[in-house]
């Protein structure tokens, strides 16, 4: 049994869900359980949906719903005849749920009705590509992931409740196997205890993926992508950057760490406790061979570099000196806590420290407004962070040759530099 992941671009169009149907039809004997995700930038569109409901604008939020059930609406008649009854019933129940909501007033937070309404994206889809199956005769049969992935009430960032998600998956995915070659379901959503829909964190579906293949010990994950592997940097910025065929989670685990948009960071964990290996495909093209990820050792690996814009640093000086006491450390450690930021680079002198932040422009106002009652805060913005793994000396002089260096930190197989344009 083998895990496929499908992210929004792989389904963006009738084109593109035709050829998913077809990768996971020629796969079915081995039997799969399939993962996607919301419809090209359905889930972004959902937003918009939400902050219009959540703002009192129920006519805009109205709308704004409407042209994502239209577009759905459309799909569903070129993709299926025979069952396209059943496909449209399924759709506009799950239209009435939403509209249900929307016709009320917020009184709960807005993260909850965020993942009330947001996770429809991932229903729609995977509804949509599981009626497209059957119509082609594949032996599919579609589940309700929040019946499945039970999570806590922490809307938007839902932690899973592990034990209960094993017995579901136990009792209720595993027995499915024995009647059906596919099972279609949704990334990136799940249900509290009372029944409320939750969602992972943006771009959660991976760790979806992830999360079937440790409790039903599959034999691979396969994230299929729109691009022809993992690459060693953005080639849109860096066109000597090349496919990378093998990588070891720890490296995976690192890049995502350091920015790299690859896959979702908490994926690899479930998958490197079990050894279960992480493949990554192009969907546009099957035959080529895509990154494996395990638990291996690569062999030499090239310059990886990873960049990550729109940073801010931030110096924090001691106004009396005392930076050499731990006390003024602890207090700015608490202040980041509270404020749930966390710096991506840090360096340490005699009476200062110097932070670099993802520029959220609220958090950092707050964090420089509380730290100035105990330090000396400057800011600068508009800096970019450079990562590169692997590095040598003359791809550093490439990346830097234009720019000023503000900071610099080096391991044996890391440097960052902070660098303004
Ligand atoms: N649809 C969700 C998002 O766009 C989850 C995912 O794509 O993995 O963030
Ligand atoms: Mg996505």
């Amino acid at each position: 049994m083998k895990i496929y992941k499908f992210g929004g671009a792989s389904i963006n169009s009738l084109e593109r869900i035709k050829n998913t149907g077809n990768i996971i039809q020629q796969n079915a004997g081995q039997k799969l359980l399939v993962v996607v995700s919301a419809m090209g930038k359905t889930t972004n569109a959902l937003e918009s949906v939400v902050n219009a409901f959540f703002d009192g604008r129920k006519e805009d939020a109205l709308h704004l719903f409407e042209q994502i059930k239209e577009s759905h609406l459309t799909l569903v008649k070129f993709l299926t005849n025979v069952h396209w009854q059943h496909a449209e019933n399924q759709l506009k129940d799950f239209f009435t749920e939403i509209e249900w909501l929307l016709h009320d007033n917020p009184v709960r937070s807005y993260d909850y009705y965020y993942d009330q309404i947001v996770c429809c994206g991932e229903l729609f889809s995977s509804s949509l590509l599981c009626n497209y199956l059957v119509e082609q005769k594949t032996n599919a049969i579609w589940v309700d992931v929040r019946d499945i992935i039970r999570t806590d009430n922490n809307f938007r960032d839902g932690s899973v409740d592990w034990n209960f998600t094993g017995k579901s998956i136990g009792e209720n995915i595993r027995p499915l196997f024995d009647k059906y070659d596919v099972i279609v379901t949704q990334g990136f959503i799940g249900s509290t205890d009372e029944n409320e829909s939750t969602t992972l964190g943006r771009e959660g579906s991976d760790y979806t993926a992830a999360i079937f293949a440790n409790l039903l010990q599959a034999e691979s994950v396969t994230i299929w992508k729109d691009v022809e592997a993992v690459m060693s940097a953005d080639p849109k910025l860096f066109p000597a950057a090349v496919n990378m065929p093998h990588l070891s989670y720890t490296e995976v685990i690192e890049m995502a760490y350091y920015g790299a948009q690859v896959i979702h960071p908490k994926t690899i964990k479930p998958l490197q406790n079990k050894n279960i290996p992480l493949l990554v495909k192009s969907f546009l093209d099957p035959t080529l061979e895509g990154t494996v990820i395990d638990g291996k050792t690569a062999k030499k690996l090239p310059p990886v570099i990873v960049i990550k814009n729109n940073q801010v640093l931030i110096q924090f000086k001691s106004k009396d000196f005392s930076f050499v006491e731990d006390k003024p450390a602890e207090q700015l450690h608490n202040l980041f806590d509270n404020i749930k930021i966390s710096p991506n680079l840090s360096q340490n002198t005699a009476i200062s420290l110097l932070c670099c932040f993802d520029n959220k422009e609220e958090k950092v106002a707050q964090l420089a407004a509380d730290a100035s009652d105990i330090f000396d805060v400057e800011l600068e913005k508009n800096l970019s962070l450079i990562t590169v793994r692997h590095y040598d000396q003359q791809t550093i002089g490439q990346l830097i040759l234009d720019k000023v260096v503000v900071l610099e930190q080096k391991t044996i197989n890391t440097v960052q530099l902070l660098v303004r344009n």
